[in-house]
């Protein structure tokens, strides 16, 4: 059987895949200068593996209180070192970046402090941990107020807006690296090491912390490098390289990441206990792939905003642009896109391929979801992955994907589902191409 043979039996016409395979030829410049910061990012990832004397004896399990874990100890180190950071936090204890991220802020804002977001509505998870929806437990129940300064219509930051929201009580700047469900760019590390720069010549004490979910490892430094007292993400999207089965983690200044602690654990407690419970190989093996594994991811949401937009379909980020993070957001204008695309997604998966996916009322949500996930790792998006809310624009966001391979495969099999149902100018299946340009959208 040749590779054509398997991508025909898996369910591609060969159409769908001489298209995909020309497209592919096409991005072999960009998939190099990927290659490559993947390599540079293998390389820091091995060097603070090997300077903080990563030895078997650190994946050993611990239990109960998790006194002296060296294993965990060291892998904090190892992110510290990665991160060019003084401190590190990585926990399994962290369940998710939401958690990851309101322990964060609430270890470090006291009662009367105010937090600003320089980059408009946070990601919607936060708004409950903010308060800007009441929900018990809020930062806002604690006495800690809110206040954010909307992007200028171009989604650069409004630094004159920024300087006057500064005042007395801001404690803390909470920056979104990723665009998340918002339309808008994604920062890169230069810009957010801009805005930071401009907020500390104001008010030098600001703690400024990033939410850097999706962002890790997809350029050459992280925002910890360039001004960040905090950077905060999952571990079941990038650094955990697909193999954290849980866990998150905040990185910076010493004293803002102890802090975290003692709001994690308990005051007294801080970063003294927590069994890493036989987790720490997984989450030590993770951060060693992470840096190919995002760029599996990369090169998966390029290949697709090109397949994607060449049909017609609006893509942002689009074929060309920088990427600074991993997500892809493609606008179907139909259901129908929007569920063959998850379908497609689905049906590609090394797990539950046999699923079909259908749009649901999910508890949050004000329009039904598709969701897309056949994950090693419930919900794991570092995985290939990807949901649209039936709404306008119907609009689809994937992105990850353990490999390019099955990235290639799983956008393939979402142009097939498409074809098939005749929203694409490609033919479908089982009817004989016809001979014109396969690629223009109906
Ligand atoms: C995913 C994400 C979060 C929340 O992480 P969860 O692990 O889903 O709780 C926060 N911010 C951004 C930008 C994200 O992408």
């Amino acid at each position: 059987m040749n590779k054509t043979t398997i991508y025909t039996s898996l369910g591609l016409t060969p159409q769908v895949l001489k298209f995909g395979e020309e497209i592919e030829a096409s991005l072999k410049d960009r998939f190099e200068v990927i290659d490559e910061r993947a390599e540079y990012n293998q390389l820091k990832v091995i060097k603070a593996m090997q300077k903080n004397r990563v030895s078997d004896i650190h994946f050993a399990a611990t239990t109960g209180y998790g006194y002296n874990d060296l294993g965990r100890d060291t892998l904090e180190k190892v992110y510290a070192s990665v991160f060019e950071a003084e401190s590190a936090l990585v926990r399994p204890q962290l369940m998710s970046g939401t958690h990851a991220l309101h322990i964060a802020l609430s270890g470090n804002l006291r009662p009367g402090d105010q937090l600003l977001s320089p980059n408009g509505k946070p990601y919607d998870t936060l708004e409950e941990v903010i308060g800007i929806r009441e929900s018990p437990g809020s930062l806002k129940e604690y006495g800690v107020t809110y206040r954010q300064v909307d992007l200028r219509p171009d989604g650069s930051f409004d630094f004159d807006g920024i300087a006057k929201a500064i005042n007395e009580k801001t404690k803390l700047m909470t920056i979104q690296r990723s665009k998340g469900y918002a339309v808008r760019p994604t920062f890169s590390v230069d810009q957010i090491g801009e805005v930071i720069a401009f907020a500390k010549k104001i008010k030098p004490d600001l703690i400024c912390m990033v939410d850097n979910c999706y962002g890790e490892f997809v350029e050459l430094t992280e925002p910890t490098q360039v001004g960040a007292d905090m950077a905060v993400g999952s571990l079941i999207k990038n650094p955990g390289g697909g193999l954290a089965p849980i866990g998150g983690y905040i990185v910076g200044r010493k004293d803002c990441v102890d802090r975290a602690a003692f709001r994690l654990s308990a005051p007294g407690l801080g970063r003294e206990v927590g069994a890493s419970l036989g987790l720490n190989q997984s989450l030590y093996q993770g951060l060693f792939l992470s840096p190919t594994v995002v760029a599996g991811a990369l090169k998966g949401a390029i290949f697709a905003a090109n397949i994607y937009e060449k049909l017609g379909f609006a893509v942002v980020p689009d074929s060309k642009e920088e990427r600074h993070d991993i997500i892809q957001s493609i606008t179907f204008g139909t259901p129908e896109g929007v569920v063959a695309f998850c379908q497609g997604i689905q049906a590609a998966a090394p797990v539950d391929s046999f699923v079909t996916p259908e749009p649901w009322d999910m508890p949050g949500y004000d329009a039904p979801v598709i969701m897309a996930a056949g994950a090693f790792v419930q919900g794991s998006s570092i995985e290939l992955s990807a949901d649209g809310p039936i709404k306008p624009p119907y609009a689809v966001y994937f992105q990850g994907g353990l490999t390019w391979y099955h990235a290639k495969l799983g956008i393939l099999m979402s142009l097939q589902k498409l074809c098939d149902a005749g929203l694409t100018g490609l033919t479908p299946k089982n009817i004989t191409p016809k001979p014109q340009p396969p690629c223009r959208r109906q």
